[in-house]
């Protein structure tokens, strides 16, 4: 079988082109940005409205056919560039995303876009459904993990779409699901320092199936030893990451950074 570099599985189906564009739920005015254009499918329904419209592709070929396809639409930005580097800043001040993202990356992007999150109005973004579940998890789920927390901290997370791997051009092994991730003016909690915030988080989730005393251990100067079983500000240690909310990350994080020496 040939071999598709950069994660290229075609969208075939028009009528659900069409409903991802619908529920991106563009503005008059807002700029809009597509990552992966590839053939143009979601691309043509986004140049419907005369929104401006920055797409990055990675594929020159791709990116040739597209120009020649779009020619004269006057809207419309092609550059062909990697999203999973790209400076997001040039896109514009504020830009809605809406995308059908190469799996291989999706993650990476939307991360690197979470980094550029004061410009984004809004992700209504395709990726694999394993990784949507994630994404969506609550506390106790075996889905849930670090990307569940780290995605939630940052955005409101909504789930829009389940789309069959039959509608693409060739069908990937697995399906995909649409979701709207919108950036919080402020995280979901209230974290003294994000940076022992993630690293209390993924420590956690280091050893899936061990209890928060075996996965903490940098941290065990900190224990309240005294009850049984063991705690960390109020939390008890032998429960397991998975079970902790976004709350409890806080507060043993915020109690961790305040009483590190
Ligand atoms: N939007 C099209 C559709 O729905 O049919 C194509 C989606 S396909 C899943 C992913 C697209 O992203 C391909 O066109 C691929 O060439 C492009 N792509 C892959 N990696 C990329 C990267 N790092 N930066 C920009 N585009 C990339």
């Amino acid at each position: 079988m040939k071999k598709r570099p950069f994660g290229q599985n075609f969208l075939k189906d028009t009528s659900i082109a069409e409903e991802i564009v619908r529920l991106a739920q563009i503005s008059p005015e807002e700029t809009i940005l597509e990552i992966g254009p590839g053939k143009g499918i979601l691309t043509q329904y986004l140049l419907d409205s005369p929104n401006p419209l920055t797409a990055l592709e990675i594929d020159g070929k791709l990116c040739d056919e597209l120009r020649q396809k779009f020619n004269g639409k006057d809207h419309f930005r092609l550059i062909e560039a990697d999203a999973t580097k790209f400076d997001y800043g040039c896109v514009g001040p504020k830009f809605k995303v809406v995308s059908n993202l190469p799996y291989y990356a999706a993650t990476h992007i939307v991360k690197r876009l979470i980094d550029f999150r004061a410009h984004v109005i809004d992700m209504t973004v395709m990726m694999q459904k394993e990784v949507v579940d994630r994404l969506v998890a609550r506390p106790g789920q075996k889905e849930y993990g670090s990307l569940t927390v780290f995605i939630q901290f940052h955005c409101q997370v909504e789930r829009l779409l389940e789309i069959d791997k039959t509608a693409f051009s060739p069908p990937p092994k697995i399906d995909s699901s649409l979701v709207k991730l919108t950036p919080l003016t402020s995280p979901q909690v209230q974290v003294n320092d994000q940076k022992t915030f993630f690293k209390v988080v993924n420590a956690a989730f280091l050893h899936k199936r061990k209890m928060l005393k075996n996965n903490l251990k940098d941290w065990q100067d900190q224990f309240q030893l005294e009850s049984d079983p063991v705690h960390l500000a109020g939390i008890d240690l032998s429960r397991r990451g998975e079970t902790l909310s976004l709350e409890d990350f806080a507060t043993l994080s915020n109690f961790i950074h305040t009483h590190h020496d």
